[in-house]
């Protein structure tokens, strides 16, 4: 079986370096992981199963070349591939990369190939190139039409109008899988590692026309760690508030909201990703929390701030918007208000621009005093809101003033003794029906109203 499958990078949802440590089969890994694409990767040593080329999955190096530069097609989220050079020892600022068999750079055929000669040879070969605006991977089967030296790889890769492109590992180790082609080229031995590739299904699920958001209120119900040290303020009922809050705000404005922990219950941290990734072309993801410093006492440290996986693009933007309104709220910030911290979970894994907003420290007194209170939850909610609001470019919708109730106020205490002094026939009322209640009270008026309340208690 030879198969070439050419996938526009921007379909690409997400990109994952899948590290198969239970030596699972293709098959295995595409059930458990329901990837659209699934290819073989670096080169391994069966005996320590270790790859023997470089490979950084998810942040973590899984191997690095002591000696040698290794060209590798890396990348932090999946759309923006790209090949980089991995120095000796490894370190590169992108969360992935796959280094192989360099077969096409800038367009040419690399004149040398390097590879052992254990890999040598007309045999089963997988390759993943780049054009600049396609991510390509090739498989072909151990004694197909598609099997073919190194050197022949390189210049098919190379006609394919490959800018970059390198060659994974092969023969009995050859594992592609496309779903929508229908190909599953399950190798005699499993890879040690794996490119996972899920795509964006647009025309499966056509995108809404309003803008999406989604708000996840931090932590689960029950959780009794992230507290004020006087167990006054607990984190996860603050963060659902706020949620509320500002989603109230946000539907006003033609937003669509969904909640990754819509009730008091409790949701994993991969689970809130996997809700904010299963919107197609969500256009913003903020995390609420309060923040903590210091032991299990109170401390100095306060002030709202917000956090962002890296730098720039989309969600910097986002969060500038947020603060610029929380600012003009007259909320407290920290002096360095944006933070930028690649370990947060639901920063990591989320494909939308995310955020993470800390509002305060529940190990501050003031702080504390603020997040407990619902004047300023409101208003800091709502600022939050004309942020997000602002970033998306729509325009604020003013709350509807306060109305006028529809159900007629209770009755007053006068009026229900008006009634009463009637009914009980202790003052009737004048012939013309009224009790004309700010005439003066006579002094006979007063003793027959005193008469007969005494008659009504049985003392007459
Ligand atoms: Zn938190």
């Amino acid at each position: 079986m030879v198969h070439i499958e050419r996938t526009p990078l921007s379909a690409i949802r997400r990109a994952a370096v899948y590290v198969n440590s239970g030596k699972k089969s293709l098959s295995e890994i595409v059930a458990e992981q329901q990837p659209d694409i699934a290819m073989t990767a670096a080169f391994y040593d069966p005996g320590r199963w270790k790859p023997v080329c470089p490979v950084k999955a998810d942040g973590k190096v899984l191997f690095a070349d002591p000696e040698y530069n290794y060209w590798a097609i890396a990348w932090d989220t999946g759309p923006d591939a790209a090949e980089v050079l991995v120095p000796p020892g490894g370190s590169c600022a992108r969360t992935n990369y796959v280094a192989n068999c360099l077969l096409v750079r800038e367009g040419k055929p690399q004149p040398k190939l390097y590879y052992g000669a254990d890999v040598s040879g007309r045999r089963g070969r997988v390759a993943v190139g780049l054009t600049d605006t396609e991510w390509i991977t090739y498989g072909a089967t151990d004694g197909s039409s598609g099997a073919c030296t190194p050197e022949e790889l390189r210049d098919y890769m190379a006609r394919q109008g490959c800018r970059f492109a390198v060659m994974m590992d092969g023969g009995g180790k050859v594992n592609v899988y496309v779903k929508a082609a229908g190909v599953m080229m399950e190798g005699r031995d499993p890879s040690n590692t794996l490119i996972l590739l899920w795509l964006n299904h647009e025309e499966e699920k056509p995108v809404s026309e309003k803008k999406t958001v989604v708000l996840d209120a931090g932590h689960d119900a029950g959780n009794l760690a992230n507290k004020s040290p006087d167990g006054t303020y607990y984190e996860h009922e603050f963060a659902l508030d706020m949620a509320k809050r500002i989603r109230a705000h946000l539907e006003r404005c033609g937003v669509a909201v969904t909640e990754t922990r819509p009730d008091g219950g409790a949701v994993s941290l991969a689970q809130r990703c996997a809700i904010a990734n299963g919107i197609p072309g969500l256009d913003l993801f903020v995390s609420l929390h309060s923040n903590a410093a210091g032991g299990s006492g109170w401390s100095s440290a306060k002030g709202w701030s917000c956090y962002l996986y890296g730098s720039g693009g989309e969600r910097e933007k986002a969060a500038n918007a947020i603060l610029a309104e929380v600012r003009a709220a007259g909320v407290t910030v920290r002096s360095a208000p944006i933070v930028y911290d690649p370990a947060l979970y639901v920063l990591k894994h989320t494909t939308a621009p995310a955020v993470l907003i800390e509002h305060g420290f529940h190990t501050n007194q003031e702080d504390v005093a603020n997040l407990k209170d619902g004047a300023w939850r409101a208003a800091v909610a709502a600022a939050e809101a004309r942020g997000i609001v602002a970033y998306l470019g729509l325009a604020w919708v003013p709350e509807e003033p306060q109305k006028a109730p529809a159900e007629p106020a209770e009755p007053t205490e006068a009026e229900l003794a008006e009634a009463w002094v009637q009914s009980a026939g202790v003052m009737a009322g004048y012939d013309d029906g009224e009790m004309h209640l700010d005439d003066p009270v006579t002094r006979r008026q007063l003793m027959l109203v005193a008469y007969r309340l005494a008659k009504l208690a049985g003392l007459v």
